[in-house]
């Protein structure tokens, strides 16, 4: 089921850099907000995460929040501090919000990834999107039981993917 096999797998998104994915012809990074940019709750980019778009931008990469939080000022707020443009209630893993993405920043699926810590939403919505995907560990699953029991049902799919090729 390649559908829900990622592309690539690592850690955490700061193991991509500007320099690999400009080298795969990467313009445009999309990007899943909860769990996979920052823990649930955190209303703000840090320093940290800054300095890593800053990396992508001066590689020819825009950062882009795709996020399926239906909580309207989150992914707003959160995106506005990372000075990014987002889109949320995004329906992953439907594609349209995906399309839209791209033709708001000029791109093809090519020339697109999406990286995000969810096989169901993030890379089954990438894969069917056309573009390459990078399935993250999720930063954090404590506070919701519900989040240990998608994650614990993810994993077989997971592990399709825990040989893909890193970054
Ligand atoms: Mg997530």
């Amino acid at each position: 089921m390649p559908l829900f096999r990622a592309t690539h797998v690592a850690d955490n998104i700061y193991e991509l850099t500007g320099e690999a994915l400009q080298r795969r012809g990467i313009r445009l990074l999309l990007a899943d907000l909860d769990n996979t940019l920052v823990p649930y709750g955190v209303p703000l980019p840090d320093e940290k995460l800054k300095a890593w778009r800053d990396d992508l931008a001066a590689h020819g990469v825009a950062l882009f929040v795709l996020s399926n939080n239906r909580h309207e000022p989150r992914p707003r707020t959160f995106a506005q501090g990372l000075e990014v443009p987002y889109i949320g209630h995004a329906g992953k893993p439907k594609t349209p919000s995906f399309f839209k993405a791209m033709e708001q920043m000029g791109v093809t699926p090519q020339e697109t990834a999406i990286v995000g810590d969810q096989v169901f939403t993030d890379v089954l919505g990438g894969n069917r999107a056309g573009v390459t995907t990078i399935l993250v560990k999720p930063i954090r699953l404590a506070g919701n039981p519900g989040r240990y029991v998608r994650y614990a049902i993810e994993v077989p799919f997971r592990l399709l993917s825990a040989g893909g090729e890193k970054v």
